[in-house]
């Protein structure tokens, strides 16, 4: 590729990587989601014409801002919003606070928010933002200070009606009330439907908070049943002991599954036999990490996915089974429950050695389900009891397995690659019908 240096008047070469749409967000895991869209695209023998329009996200918004800490010195910190697809809707998905969090990860899964909410038919595109910092580090004074300033940067491009953000990793109800709060103040009247997953004083859903574990669970047991295996003899894996992790171990004790291992970032617990999830809990509420639990094996915190069990649930970060660990994966399902914590070469692995994976788009959607129908409730300013929000997020999930399924049967193939040729299809039709502005 070539430009006219005008000062030159001679071709000057430039790096490919600089000419490239969208070389600002590469990164290992967009180029994950990048595979396992084209993947589903060739399946589904999409045009060159809706892939260039469906991949690249439509918006991205970094920002640098300053924060004063406690002892009253003053950090910069930098956040990033990325918008997949504005073709069917507002755009809908997380912010987390991590040290790690960049612009490459942020497209990544606001691709994959894109594909979740399609496959479950909901009215949005993918979105996801963060901050780059370590919560742990922070007091809540000086998270509050963070949230409601990045909150205040990212006016220009979220509302209502434009891009409603949720809790991710390292964020929850408590930095949502404070974003809607922010939002309220510049807007002039009190916005809930602003973000979802809030407090249930500001609006929040009543089943919020542990929708994406339910949700988990739900899937599971539809994975189960198709099996033919009853989920009373499952014994369940989990990485990760936050939101979704501590939700999915303490719902499945509580359906009779036998939980054998959980981790944490420092570090892990095992016993063949079944851990004591609710002292687990009861440890957890009181030390905040698993380290130090006394009636179980302590094991390091990646040796969570190398334990023999039924179902592996990874549901920490990203790119956890990768090809040097899933070979050692023993287990007969992989219900992913964080995004994207698979890489492709360890896909291949897995479906070589005959172990299922339940996508991240399917396993974890129930949190997306549940804060649709939060943002739906707050615009009516009615809301519906936990029971009613438990139906309705068990059909979704169960219908949305159900096409997975179908889809598998029907173009031969994994259900991952199912999964996404189900909503690419779905926004391909939409992008398709609305054309191109001008
Ligand atoms: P969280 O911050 O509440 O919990 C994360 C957990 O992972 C913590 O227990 C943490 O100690 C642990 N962890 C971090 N690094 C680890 C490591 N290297 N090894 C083992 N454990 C580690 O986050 P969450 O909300 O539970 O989200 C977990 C995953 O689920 C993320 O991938 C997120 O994107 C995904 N997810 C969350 C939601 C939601 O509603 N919260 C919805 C969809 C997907």
């Amino acid at each position: 590729m070539t430009v006219v240096d005008q000062s030159l008047a001679e071709p000057v070469a430039l790096q490919d990587d600089c000419v490239r749409a969208g070389a600002e967000w590469r990164s290992e895991l967009y180029e994950t989601a990048c595979t396992q869209f084209e993947d589903a695209a060739d399946v589904l023998h999409l045009d060159a014409e809706l892939r260039t329009r469906l991949l690249e996200p439509r918006r991205s918004l970094t920002v640098n801002f300053p924060v004063r800490m406690d002892d009253g010195t003053v950090r910069n910190f930098t956040g990033y919003r990325v918008q997949h697809t504005l073709t069917i809707g507002p755009t809908k998905g997380g912010f987390r606070y991590a040290p790690d969090v960049s612009l490459g990860e942020c497209a990544a899964l606001a691709m994959w928010m894109t594909w979740k909410c399609a496959l479950l038919g909901l009215p949005f595109g993918g979105a996801k933002g963060g901050v780059r910092c370590d919560p742990h580090e922070h007091s809540c004074d000086e998270l509050e200070r963070i949230t409601r300033r990045y909150a205040a940067e990212l006016i220009p491009v979220i509302g209502p009606r434009q891009d409603i953000p949720a809790p991710d990793m390292g964020t929850d109800e408590r930095e949502m009330a404070w974003f809607m709060d922010t939002y309220s103040q510049q807007v002039g009247y009190s916005v809930p439907e602003v973000v979802t997953g809030k407090p249930a004083a500001l609006g929040g859903s009543a089943l919020r908070r542990r929708a994406t574990g339910l949700g988990v669970v739900h899937v599971i047991g539809e994975v189960v049943r198709r099996c033919g295996w009853q989920l009373a003899d499952q014994r369940v894996a989990i990485q990760g002991f936050g939101n979704v992790g501590a939700t999915v171990a303490e719902r499945l004790h509580e359906l009779g599954a036998s939980v054998v291992a959980v981790s944490d970032v420092r570090g892990g617990l095992h016993d063949p036999a079944g851990l004591d999830v609710p002292a687990i809990l009861r440890w957890k509420a009181e030390h905040e990490f698993l380290d130090g639990f006394p009636d179980a094996r302590a094991v390091g915190r990646t040796e969570t996915l190398e334990v023999p069990c039924d179902v592996l649930v990874p549901a920490a970060l990203q790119r956890q089974i990768v090809a040097e660990n899933a070979e050692r994966v023993d287990c007969r399902v992989v219900v992913e429950a964080a995004n994207g914590p698979t890489t492709p070469e360890a896909d291949a692995i897995l479906r070589a050695r005959g172990i299922q994976v339940v996508p991240d788009v399917l396993a974890n959607g129930g949190g997306v389900a549940v804060s649709y129908f939060e943002w739906v409730q707050d615009q009516q300013r009615y809301a519906w009891d936990d029971v009613e929000l438990a139906r309705r997020l068990g059909g979704q999930l169960t219908s949305a397995v159900d096409r997975v399924a179908a889809c598998a049967e029907r173009l031969a193939c994994d259900w991952r690659t199912a999964a996404l040729a189900v909503a690419v299809e779905r926004v391909a039709q939409a992008a398709g019908a609305r054309a191109i502005y001008p």
